[in-house]
C-alpha cells in the first residue's frame, strides 16, 4: 500500500534532479555564449554557474553582466555598446550612441533553460506539498479495532523499559492517541515488549486488547512494584477482549505482551 506513494516520490525526486542537472548545464552554455557577445569572460560566468547554482549565476548576470549589449560597429564591425561614442578600433562615431539598449532576448537555448529550471522548481514544489499531505494524512488516520470499530483511549499508554535477550524479525511498536500498538512477525521464545499507564480508578477503567497473531500463545502481564499481579493469555481471541483492572492498586501500571510461540504479531492496546 505505501508502495505507490514511494514510487511517485522517488520518480518526482529523480525527475526535479535531471531536470535541475538539465537546467544548470544549459544555463552555462548560454551564460559562456551571452557573457562572450557581451564582453564579460565567459569562464567566471560559468564557474560561478557551477558552484554557487545556475540560478544566482543568471541573477547576477542579469544585473551585472548584462547591463550593455554589444553590436557590431558599423564600419568595421568591431564590438560596441551604446554608452561608446566612438569606435575604439576604427575611430567612427557610434550612431546608436546614448540609445536604449535593445530589450536583451531570450535564445532557444535561455527558453530552455527557464523551462527547465520552472519545472524542476514546480516539480520540488509538488514533490514537498505531497510529503505533507502524506505526512498529515498518515497522522490523522484514525485508530480502529481488527473490526472497524474507532478506538478512544482514556488513560495512555506509554513506552516503558524493556530489555530483551532473545530476537525479533519486522518488529514496531508505537504510541498513538494514547493507544499501544505493536507488532512482530517472528521472535525467539519468551520475547517481550512493555507498555506502562498511570491508572486511577481500577474499578472505573478497563483494559481492551485487540490482537491477532498466528501458531501459539501470546500472553500479558500485569505487573505493579516488579511483581507480576496477573498473567492473561490474549492470542486466540476474536475481535476486542476485555480485561478488569479492579485487582490492581492505583498508581502505575506496567504491561508486558511475553510471546510464546505466536507469529505474525499485530495487537493494539488500550485503557477505557
Ligand atoms: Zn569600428
Amino acid at each position: 500500500m505505501a508502495v505507490m506513494p514511494l514510487i511517485l516520490v522517488c520518480g518526482a525526486l529523480a525527475l526535479a534532479g535531471l531536470l535541475a542537472l538539465a537546467f544548470t548545464v544549459l544555463s552555462c552554455v548560454w551564460l559562456y555564449r551571452d557573457s562572450r557577445l557581451h564582453g564579460q569572460p565567459p569562464a567566471l560566468w560559468v564557474l560561478l554557474a557551477v558552484f554557487a547554482g545556475p540560478i544566482i549565476a543568471l541573477l547576477l548576470y542579469f544585473i551585472f553582466g548584462r547591463k550593455q549589449p554589444l553590436e557590431p560597429c558599423e564600419s568595421c564591425g568591431s564590438p560596441l555598446t551604446r554608452a561608446d561614442r566612438f569606435c575604439s578600433a576604427c575611430g567612427a562615431a557610434n550612431s546608436r550612441y546614448g540609445e536604449p539598449a535593445p530589450k536583451a532576448k531570450l535564445g532557444a537555448l535561455g527558453k530552455a533553460a527557464v523551462a527547465c529550471g520552472l519545472v524542476s522548481v514546480v516539480c520540488m514544489a509538488g514533490l514537498l506539498a505531497g510529503m505533507f499531505v502524506f505526512a498529515f494524512s498518515a497522522g490523522s488516520t484514525p485508530l480502529v479495532t481488527t473490526e472497524g470499530a474507532a478506538i478512544v483511549a482514556s488513560l495512555p499508554i506509554e513506552s516503558a523499559m524493556d530489555v530483551n535477550s532473545g530476537w525479533v524479525i519486522m518488529s514496531t511498536q508505537g504510541h498513538r492517541n494514547g493507544v499501544w500498538t505493536f507488532s512482530m512477525s517472528k521472535t525467539s521464545d519468551g520475547y517481550h515488549k512493555s507498555g506502562r499507564f498511570s491508572l486511577d480508578d481500577p474499578t472505573g477503567r478497563i483494559l481492551a486488547v485487540d490482537v491477532t497473531c498466528e501458531g501459539e500463545t501470546l500472553e500479558l502481564d500485569f505487573i505493579q512494584n516488579g511483581e507480576t499481579v496477573r498473567t492473561e493469555t490474549i492470542s486466540g481471541a476474536d475481535g476486542v477482549q476485555y480485561f478488569s483492572l479492579a485487582d490492581l492498586a492505583p498508581g502505575e501500571v506496567k504491561l508486558r505482551v511475553v510471546n510464546h510461540g505466536a507469529t505474525d504479531i499485530s495487537g493494539r492496546i488500550w485503557v477505557e
